[in-house]
Formats: C-alpha cells, structure tokens, sequence
C-alpha cells in the first residue's frame, strides 16, 4: 500500500524527537521510495547507514535508489558491497543483473539473474526474464545472451584473471564535423595535439606532455562528439570508457582492469582515451567512502600521474555533467588541470551544425542561419533529433508520393517546434553551483554565460 502524505509527515516528525531509531529511518526511506521520492529516500538511507554501516537492508534499499536516478556506477559499487557478504538474497543478484544490462554486459547480467533465480525460483523479475531471454527453470544453454554482446569484450576464456579487452576505433570524424566548440578545440590543440606532434618544441620549453582535459556542461553539447574528432584529427585510436564499464568489472580485479585499460591505450598510442561520466567515478570517493570505490580512484589518480608506465602519446580526456560531484583529487596538476566549459551551441555554431548535419542529404536551398536563430536554447543532440524528425517526415513523404523530396527550410522549422531545448534544466542546477560553491572561480564560466558576472 502506498502510505500517505500524513504518515510520511508523522514518521519525518518522529525522527525529528528520536533521529537515531534505525528501524523507524529504514522504514521512512522505504515509504518514500513507493512515493518516488528518490533524493530525499536516499539521505534517509545514508543517514541510517551512517549508523550502521554494514546493514545489508539500508544498502539494498540505497542500492535501489541509486539505481531508480540512473546513478548506476554508485549502485554498482553497494551492489557489489553486498556480493561480498555471506547468503545474499536473491534481490542483489537481481539488482546486479538489472545494472549489468544497463552496462550493456547481458553476458554477465544472464549470470546474475540465473543466480537469483537459484535462491530463489520466485524472484522472477518480468523486465530481466524478457531482456535476457531466461525464466525460470531454463537450462542455462537456452538463453538468448550465451555469447557476449557487451560492449566491453570479456576475456578469452572466461576466467576471472585474464585481461580484459576494450574496443578500439579509428574514427574518422575531424574537427571540421563538429560545429562551433572552436575555445574548446584550440585548448585541445594546444594542450594535446600540439605536444603530441611537435615534442621537441615543448620539450625545448622544458615543457612536457601529459595531464587531460576535462570538458563539462549540459549534456548533448558534442564532449563525446568532440573526442572522438580529437582522434580523428591525429590519426589516433579511441578508446571510450564509461565509468560503469570501469566498474562493471570483476569484483576484486577492478584496479588490475583499470591498469590494463590504461596499458592497452599505451600499447595502441598514439590513442585517445576518453572517460565519458567522470564524475561518478569521483563522486564514489567522496560519497561512498567504501574501501573498494577508494581504491579504483587511487588507482585511477596514479595511472593519470604515469607511476609505473609513461603515458606518452596516450591523449586523456573526460567529460562530465556534474563537475561539482568530482573529487578536487582529480583538478590537481598533471591530471585534470584544464577543465573547459562546453556551452550550448550560440546561432553561430547552431549555423555551422545544422550545415554539417545536412550535408550528403537531399535539401532545397536551407536557411540554416534563419532556423539556427529559432532554436535558442538547443543542444547539438537536439539539433540532431530536429534534422532526423524532418528526415523521417520526407522520406515518408517521398515514399508516398514515389520521387525523392527535398527537404526544405519551413520542413526543419515544422520539426524544430516538436523538440524541447534541453539545456536549460542543467542550467538551473548549474547555476545554483556556480553562485554558491564556486571556489577558486571554478564556474566563472557558468556565470558568465548567465549573465550573472
Ligand atoms: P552527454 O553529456 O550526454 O554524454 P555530450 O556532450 O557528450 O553529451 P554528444 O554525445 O557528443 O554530447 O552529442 C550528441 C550528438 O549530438 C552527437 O552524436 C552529434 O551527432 C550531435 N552533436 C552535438 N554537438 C555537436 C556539434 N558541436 N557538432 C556536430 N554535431 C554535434
């Protein structure tokens, strides 16, 4: 039964009069999260796990809500804390394969289903059963995931010890394919590119190569686009890591993965290593304080400093939508010391997307500046989704009608009206940050962009 808005009234006063009564903290998380109060059912788990640190009940609830605000790499890090204990219930292997299929492992996820529903043949999980192609009683050779389509490849033999493998690609996408962006790829020129062409000049300056950068902004704004171009436009390997691919690995050999990772770059240099989501990986540090999360980051920390193997011609760069939830750790020199703001694209650069977007396309005289003077407030992604509504509506025309339509102004603007900027809700975050916690000027770019400095 979902409780209503006076019990939960009743049960935060009671914990006003008596803060530390466990039982009664748990069971107001629990309510708030049949409510859908994700936050606030959250702080009430931290605060009871803060008493009691190894409830498995807290954890699995914290795990949950984690889980429920896509804070995956987090929830992977109590899931596996749970793993660790003896006679696990059947919910953490559920939760533990629900996370591995957002990770993209099916591979690992049908494991930890089929382990659920050993202990326990009740546990079926509707989602997971249709995901993974298993139910309940299947022999483990029916399933729809025996070869793994994750994107990280598992190691030859299956075992535990072996090295992984991470996929790498040669894009071909330059900085000419990506519209506007043009502070962000001159620091990345000078920072990265230059030293890695012309070493002798640097190392004439007695300046060496080494250290990332780390872009942040609202999400869609083209971190990831801009990467991989970095690649391109060097010649060079990329290797995209999102953090919960990090942490997606065996429990207990993820520093010996994260070393490998960065070897393998090493090996494939000169290579781009892109971390995509950072900050859940510094966030793990400060929030989680659990040994296993700590020891990944430090780990992570000393392969950016190039302890036990140089880092020469492996280019590092990050992203993140949440810089605020990154470990200072990480901003120190050498690491991440350059930490550039990705803005939504202005009309001019909006211009230069919508170009690079059409071309190669059936168009009919398009007034790319015009339309680019409409979407205020778009990011490329939404800019992406604009062009490909007014594609499918020609090419459906097209096929209608039997001869190929072009695709004109007022057909880009018609599809402009059905997307919603995007950018504008990370703003209102951002901006809370930016005025309140913004030592040593760290978001004066925020502000400035708002107009608020
Ligand atoms: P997130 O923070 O959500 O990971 P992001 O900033 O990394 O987002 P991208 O994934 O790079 O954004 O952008 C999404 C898509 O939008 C890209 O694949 C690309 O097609 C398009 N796009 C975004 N920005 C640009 C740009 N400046 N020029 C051309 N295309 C862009």
């Amino acid at each position: 039964m979902i409780p209503s808005e006076e019990a939960l009234q009743a049960l935060r006063d009671a914990l006003v009069v008596s803060p530390d009564n466990l039982p009664l903290r748990r069971h107001l998380a629990k309510s708030l999260v049949q409510m859908g109060r994700y936050e606030e059912a959250e702080s009430n788990f931290r605060q009871a796990l803060a008493q009691e640190p190894d409830n498995s009940e807290c954890l699995l609830g914290l795990a949950e809500v984690y889980l429920y605000q896509n804070k995956n790499s987090a929830a992977l890090v109590v899931v596996e804390q749970l793993l660790r204990k003896n006679d696990i219930p059947a919910a953490v292997h559920i939760l533990h394969a629900r996370l591995l299929v957002r990770a993209g492992n099916e591979r690992l996820a049908a494991e930890a289903y089929r382990e659920a529903l050993e202990i326990d043949g009740q546990a079926r999980d509707p989602e997971l059963s249709e995901q993974l192609g298993i139910e309940p009683g299947q022999s483990p050779f029916e399933t729809a995931f025996d070869q793994d389509e994750g994107r990280l490849r598992t190691p030859v033999d299956g075992g535990p010890s072996d090295p992984m493998e991470y996929d790498i690609e040669r894009p071909k996408t330059k900085f000419a394919d990506v519209g506007g962006m043009e502070a962000v790829k001159d620091e990345i020129r000078i920072k990265i590119i230059l030293p890695l062409e012309q070493p002798d000049l640097f190392k004439a300056y007695g300046k060496s190569a080494g250290g990332g950068v780390l872009m942040y902004g609202p999400p869609g704004c083209g971190k990831t686009h801009l990467a991989r171009a970095t690649a391109g436009e060097v010649d060079a390997a990329f290797m995209s890591i999102g953090i919960s691919d990090v942490l997606d690995m065996w429990i207990g050999q993820s520093e010996k993965n994260l070393h490998e990772l960065f070897e393998q770059a090493r090996r494939n240099a000169p290579c781009v290593l892109f971390f995509d989501e950072v900050d859940a990986l510094g966030a793990s540090r400060t929030d989680m304080r659990q040994a296993a999360g700590r020891h990944l980051i430090n780990q992570f920390l000393s392969e950016l400093d190039g302890v036990s193997s140089t880092n020469e011609g492996v280019l590092i760069l990050a992203a993140t939508n949440a810089p605020w939830h990154l470990d200072a750790a990480f901003r120190r020199p050498g690491r991440f010391d350059r930490i550039l703001f990705v803005p939504p694209p202005d009309a001019d650069a909006r211009d230069a997307i919508l170009q690079i977007m059409l071309t190669g396309k059936p168009t009919d005289s398009v007034d790319c500046r015009q339309l680019a003077k409409k979407c205020e407030g778009f990011s490329g992604a939404d800019l992406k989704g604009m062009v490909d509504t007014a594609v499918e509506a020609k090419l459906r025309e097209s096929i209608k009608s039997g001869r190929l339509l072009p695709i004109g102004t007022r057909d880009l603007a018609a599809a402009a009206k059905q997307v919603k900027p995007s950018t504008r809700e990370w703003f209102a975050t951002a901006k809370n940050y930016a005025l309140y916690s913004n030592q040593g000027g760290t978001y004066d770019e925020i502000l400035k962009y708002l107009k608020l400095s």
